[in-house]
């Protein structure tokens, strides 16, 4: 028996009344067949709908050989009518969605002459693959266009043919059909065989916008947002934007500016501070006396960078044969540089990493890592091994 497929009949049918022809348990629940529905099951790139059959859930719709079988969180008595309810707004939404992504892709179509290769209806966003390259100004004035078109409401038709009434009909397809074939046309936007839900003229997708593209596969992926789903990312965008410009305490529109400026500021900063820093390394080794001695040096909040600055320095000025320059970052954590004219530091970083609960390592001149220890026992063992504590660290 051949299911009724009311989808097809309307595409805005939301409830109806269909007999049980049979309920059997599954995989993932239980499997309904009715000799009517209007839940439109997965295919086309299209998801499928939720709903309600009776008191159960429609968890999953899908076909098989001919029939639609609804997945459903109970059973239902065979040969009992039963009220049908779509989910209309998981519906409609996919509606908008699938309209508006006929329209771009029969726009890019007739405009570039790609093909739409892949389409995948995610709950957030569409993707289209095409089998050639675009810039994103060709995008926008896609763009435009379908806009222009939905704010001109034309009709969207669908409806099915014979290969016979369609052999002098130009159609976007992705594979060879057989049987009769259904026809969605938009008038001079697309004409495109498709078994989908589609709403019935353009204006009800509302807008379409582009919200990326990428290079994929020797063309592109892009990314696209239709009705309901774009308004909802606007209202996004612009509590983004609002957030942004009150942290800055400027308008909206000078946002990107302010940013800009904000962070060439932040690097002059840094410059600055790396300056300070280096004077102030400069200035802790000027007060050390010259010495062939292994010594260690504890600051708080020291890059790596800058640890090998110091270190280096060190021993630049015959401060140390070996100096061992430390970064307090936090308890138990110290980040080290191990430096020397003429030792292995190798060899002592992983003697000290033993000791320390240390990792890290490094080549013969210089090493550096991390001790997870405490400053109390650290000191101790350093000196144990023969450091000198060069500023008093503990
Ligand atoms: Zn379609």
């Amino acid at each position: 028996m051949n299911v009724r497929k009311l989808y097809y009949d309307s595409a805005y049918q939301k409830e109806f009344e269909g007999t049980v022809v049979s309920c059997t348990e599954g995989k993932r629940g239980f499997e309904v067949v009715l000799d009517e529905t209007a839940f439109y099951p997965e295919g086309g790139g299209q998801p499928f709908d939720t709903g309600l059959l009776g008191a159960v859930h429609v968890l999953e719709v899908h076909e098989k050989n001919g029939q639609i079988i609804h997945t459903t969180d109970g059973p239902l008595p065979v040969g009992e009518r039963v009220h049908g309810a779509i989910d209309w707004e998981r519906r409609f939404l996919n509606m908008q969605l699938h309209s508006g992504e006929h329209l771009v892709s029969g726009l890019i179509h007739q405009t570039f002459g790609y093909d739409n290769v892949g389409f995948h209806m995610g709950m957030e966003e569409v993707t289209i693959d095409f089998n050639g390259l675009l810039e994103w100004d060709d995008l926008m004035e896609i763009e435009t266009r379908a806009n222009t078109m939905i704010w001109e409401n034309r009709e969207i038709e669908a409806g099915f043919y014979t290969k016979d009434e369609l052999r002098d009909l130009d159609y976007r397809s992705k594979k060879e059909l057989t049987g009769e074939i259904r026809i969605v046309r938009i008038p001079d936007g697309d004409t495109c065989a498709c078994c989908g839900t589609h709403v019935s003229c353009t204006g009800e997708i509302g807008l379409v916008k582009f919200t990326g593209m990428i290079h994929y596969k020797g063309g592109v992926r892009i990314s696209l947002l239709c009705g309901k789903r774009a308004v909802a990312d606007y209202e996004r965008m612009r509590g983004q934007l609002h957030r942004i410009s009150n942290l800055l305490s400027i308008r909206p529109g000078e946002a990107a500016e302010a940013v800009e400026k904000m962070k060439h500021e932040m690097a002059a900063m840094q410059g600055k501070l790396a300056e300070c820093v280096r004077q102030m390394i400069e200035m802790k080794i000027r007060v050390l006396p010259e010495s062939d001695k292994e010594l260690y040096v504890i600051e708080k909040d020291f890059s790596a960078p800058q640890l090998r600055q110091f270190a280096n320095r060190l021993l630049e000025e015959g401060k140390a044969k070996t100096a061992l320059v430390l970064s307090e970052n936090g308890e138990e954590n110290f980040v080290y540089v191990l430096a020397s004219r003429g030792g292995d530091m190798r060899a002592c970083s992983k003697e000290l990493n033993l000791l320390l609960n240390g990792r890290g390592g490094g080549s013969q001149e210089m090493a550096q890592g991390t001790f997870f220890k405490n400053k109390k026992a650290l000191c101790a063992i350093l000196k144990e091994k023969g450091f000198t504590d060069a500023n008093a660290g503990c």
